[in-house]
């Protein structure tokens, strides 16, 4: 009880406080073990409690538990005040980041502590107001700008991730991938023939069809492989954690899949089909993301040049035989 009433006088809330009022607080209460992950405070329930960490660490987070952490909160603070000051639900996520004891002060304990000085607790009122209209427009603020990433992101025409998204990540996705000694494959896409068909079938529905093959693209992937619009008519398949093998396995599938897609003019109306030829590249310690298309480029004009709607995955030649 001792060693409780002088962990509690550490924190930032007590500190200074008369023997005589810790005692109170140390009748009404005893502290809480938490576990690293648990949710303390969360936006979708009501707070009744100021909870003072006494040992261990927090964290808070706005968007949900998972998002990136915005503050460390160390032993002797307090949360929960601002929603227990103005009886509403936390504007934000309180997680236990390691193992934490908190103590818990119920509202009415804190009202009664606070009222025994009515120009503390206006005080304290109009503190939460200025608090709570700032933390509102960091919110909206952070809102607005994950917003604009997104659509910075985001190919307008197929709603596929773009060329400036998969040059951020791919760089990083393959460092991560060397370090864990594992293989990553891009399936470098190209629709056959597509100039021809923009002009045999016009410009919307060539639109349509590349809408279409993003379909396909979306529908073939597993839930870690990430289909990119790489520019014009030419698609990027980033497959993490797959070998050669298990790309060519990906890439038949799509153009097996694109071939049987049906395609609908703006009208509605059927018009033929696209096929597109792959090139494959597999990374390995050496791999630069440059390297790593250079690779798939060469390979996808070979299958070019072998005939269209197939896939090539070797940087093999083969000499010219003459009979
Ligand atoms: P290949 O089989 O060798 O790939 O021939 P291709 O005709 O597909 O290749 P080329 O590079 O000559 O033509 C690509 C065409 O893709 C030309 C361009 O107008 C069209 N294209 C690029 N972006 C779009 C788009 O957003 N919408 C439409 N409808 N067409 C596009
Ligand atoms: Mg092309
Ligand atoms: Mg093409």
């Amino acid at each position: 009880m001792i060693q409780l009433a002088q962990e509690l006088a550490n924190t930032e809330l007590f500190r200074d406080v008369p023997e005589g009022t810790l005692n109170l607080v140390l009748e009404q209460a005893v502290p809480m073990e938490l576990a690293p992950g648990a949710i303390l405070l969360t936006p979708e329930r009501d707070n009744h409690h100021v909870y003072l960490l006494l040992s261990g660490t927090l964290s808070l987070h706005f968007d949900s538990p998972n998002s990136p952490e915005i503050r460390e909160l160390p032993a002797g603070v307090s949360v929960g005040e601002m929603s227990v000051i103005d009886d509403g639900p936390p504007s934000a996520y309180i997680v236990a980041k390691t193992a934490c004891r908190v103590f818990p002060v119920h509202k009415n304990l804190l009202g009664a502590l606070v009222d025994s000085n009515p120009v503390a607790r206006n005080l304290l009122r109009l503190m939460n107001q200025w608090i709570k209209a700032n933390t509102r427009r960091i919110v909206q603020d952070r809102m607005r700008i994950s917003e604009l990433t997104d659509q910075a992101n985001i190919d307008a025409l197929t709603g596929l991730y773009n060329r400036r998204w998969l040059n951020n990540v791919l760089a990083r996705l393959l460092e991560q991938a060397q370090k864990d000694g594992l293989p990553l494959t891009i399936l470098l896409i190209d629709v056959d023939h597509f100039k021809k068909y923009n002009d045999t079938q016009g410009h919307q529905s060539g639109d349509c069809a590349l809408i279409a093959l993003s379909e396909v693209l979306k529908t073939t992937a597993r839930p870690y492989d990430f289909p990119t619009r790489y520019g014009g008519e030419e698609f990027l398949v980033l497959l993490q954690n797959t070998d050669l093998e298990g790309g060519v396995a990906v890439a038949e599938r799509i153009q097996k899949a694109v071939r049987m897609k049906s395609i609908s003019n703006p009208d509605g109306e059927p018009i033929p089909g696209i096929t597109a030829s792959i090139g494959l590249a597999t990374s390995d310690a050496s791999s630069t993301v440059e390297s790593l298309i250079e690779t798939a480029d060469v390979r996808l004009y070979r299958a070019k040049k072998d005939g269209r709607d197939c896939l090539c995955h070797t940087s093999m030649t083969f000499p010219e035989i003459t009979l």
